[in-house]
């Protein structure tokens, strides 16, 4: 018998920019998470199901292996902190940044220099701690769950850390970047124990993935 393999994905850019490195392994997603309301998604290939999770639960999912593998972002990685996971591949893919944004008012440089006590905003607790701790500047993190771009709108906080990607969300809020934390793209993420126990099937798609992703690194 042929081991059930589980892929974890998160809907929406993971998901779409999944589906052509899978390509490349012959599988197919036969349904549209966009369209279906439901959450184990089945291929072409009887022994691969896909399940649709929030992105943060990715990592979460392959560590206890109700998911053999699946793709998560480096920000959501570096949060996790990569606990029984094995980490083979950079695929490339859902490319961004982790970022400092202040409202287009607020001198942030001048409030570091200061020494100013800055309240920071974001979904990204243990990469924002990181980064102002190794800079010298206090802060008090504030936790949110979505829409960071907000809080300096309205008096919650002076500065979010938050992913950019175009840049487009923080112009349309009056927002300006001030600091580049780290390159983000999403890497593909395997249950420890799956690597052994069903190496067999899953080395081809690994490998089938790397090749997708390298090629499409290089274009
Ligand atoms: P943009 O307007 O293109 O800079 O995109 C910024 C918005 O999209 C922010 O709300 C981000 O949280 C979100 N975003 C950007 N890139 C990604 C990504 N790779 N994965 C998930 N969310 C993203």
């Amino acid at each position: 018998m042929t081991a059930q393999l589980t892929l974890a994905l998160s809907k929406g850019r993971i998901f779409e920019e999944t589906l052509p490195l899978l390509e490349a392994a012959g599988i197919r997603v036969t349904e549209d998470p966009e369209k279906s309301r439901k959450l184990i998604l089945a291929t072409n290939d009887p022994g691969v199901r896909v399940i649709i999770v929030r992105a943060s639960d990715v990592p979460t999912y392959v560590q206890y292996g109700a998911a053999d593998f699946g793709v998560a972002g480096k920000d959501v990685l570096h949060e996790h902190g990569g606990e029984g996971l094995y980490q083979p591949i950079d695929l490339n893919i859902a490319k961004c940044r982790v970022s400092v944004a202040v409202s287009a008012g607020f001198d942030y440089e001048n409030a570091v220099r200061q020494g100013a006590r800055l309240r920071v905003a974001t979904k990204y607790t243990e990469t924002a701690r990181q980064h102002f701790a190794s800079k010298g500047v206090h802060v008090d993190l504030i936790k949110l769950y979505g829409s960071m771009e907000l809080a300096p709108l309205v008096g919650l906080s002076d500065a979010i850390v938050d992913l950019v990607s175009t840049g487009n969300t923080l112009r349309a809020n009056n927002l300006v970047e001030v600091e580049h934390i780290m390159d983000i793209s999403s890497r593909l993420v395997v249950n420890q124990a799956a690597l052994k126990l069903k190496r067999e099937r899953l080395q081809p798609i690994m490998d089938a993935f790397e090749r997708a992703s390298r090629l499409k690194a290089s274009i």
